[in-house]
């Protein structure tokens, strides 16, 4: 079983979720629970703007509740090094934005600094999904894109520098859709949400949308609405949402022989489908693992802790103050 939070150290910390329209932050306790939570809009375009934000989110947090120094953590979308450094990040302007010296700076306190998936992993682990969990989980978060974490001999794992765990660019298909990294046919250009549109906007653009369908004349196509009309029996929606399905459960397949994760947690928005998107990919991962028949299988579940995964996440990993496997951070 899962050690208990107690012996894990104790107290509160702030976890924080940056995102490209809103700024989430929350006061979490040691067993997960958020205590107190408050959002502000991203002020995406302007670097040192958000990083004050941050900052002032945290400070609000302690005031507010007549905290001093608590350690505050992390998790925004992008690639982060292990000195805290974002070398990318997808929606808001920081490029090799030094993120933590600069928080740090500006709170007094242990700041740590991850992608976000990283966090949702965590936080997964710890208080969610995965909190039964020994040692390793594997986590895929499928939204817009596809994030991964993972979490081996009880620390998050990051890599030798930070940007390990990308699961949505293992490339699946050579030959497939092109994805925003570059590849081609990877999981995230075949099974986030953004794939589930581009897959309903072919179907309609090559007439295999019959004017029934709820899909039929709808625009934007997007996954949101895929998903919807799938849940309302709509047969192509469906179809289009099993295939994902079916290329994410390759991916995990592929991911269970390589990890061997006593839990999977499937996370994000495109979780929305439910087992429309769990059944063909836990049929389809069933069909790849090696051995399956000789060998613990790990279930394939959804995550618990929906939005809060990645501030939960964060504060829990700022609290725990456990270095990922990788050692630096
Ligand atoms: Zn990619």
């Amino acid at each position: 079983m899962a050690q208990t939070p107690a012996s894990r150290g104790s107290g509160l910390a702030v976890g924080i979720d940056v995102g490209g329209t809103k700024v989430a932050a929350g006061l979490v306790a040691a067993d997960g629970t958020v205590v107190d939570y408050l959002r502000r809009e991203t002020p995406a375009e302007e670097s040192d703007a958000i990083c004050d934000l941050i900052a002032d989110t945290a400070r609000e947090l302690r005031e507010a509740h007549g905290l001093r120094a608590l350690p505050v953590g992390v998790g925004a979308a992008g690639l982060i090094d292990l000195d805290g450094v974002v070398r990318y990040a997808p929606n808001i302007s920081w490029r090799g934005y030094p993120l933590r010296e600069r928080l740090a700076a500006r709170i007094d306190a242990p700041v740590r600094v991850h992608n976000d998936a990283n966090v949702a992993a965590w936080g997964e682990y710890r208080a969610g999904a995965g909190v039964d969990a020994r040692s390793t989980l594997l986590m895929l978060t499928i939204g817009t894109g596809v994030g991964g974490g993972l979490v081996v001999d009880d620390h998050l794992t990051t890599g030798a520098y930070g940007f390990g765990a990308e699961f949505g660019h293992i490339v699946l298909d050579e030959g497939g859709p092109r994805c925003n990294c570059g590849n081609r046919g990877d999981l995230e250009a075949l099974a986030s949400g953004s794939a589930i549109g581009r897959m309903a906007v072919e179907a309609a653009e090559s007439g295999r949308v019959p004017e029934g369908s709820l899909l039929h004349g709808a625009s934007p196509l997007t996954g949101k609405v895929v998903t919807i009309a799938a849940h309302d029996g709509d047969e192509i929606a469906r179809e289009i949402i099993a295939t994902a399905g079916f290329w994410l459960g390759v991916g995990i397949g592929s991911l269970i022989n390589a990890i061997d994760p006593e839990i999977v947690v499937l996370g994000g928005g495109a979780m929305q489908a439910g087992e429309l998107l769990l059944a063909p990919a836990r049929a389809a991962a069933a069909e790849r693992i090696m051995g399956g028949t000789r060998r613990p299988v790990p279930p394939i579940v959804s995550a618990r802790l929906g939005d809060m995964a990645g501030l939960v996440g964060a504060g829990l990993l700022a609290m725990d103050d456990r270095p990922p496997a990788s050692g630096r951070a």
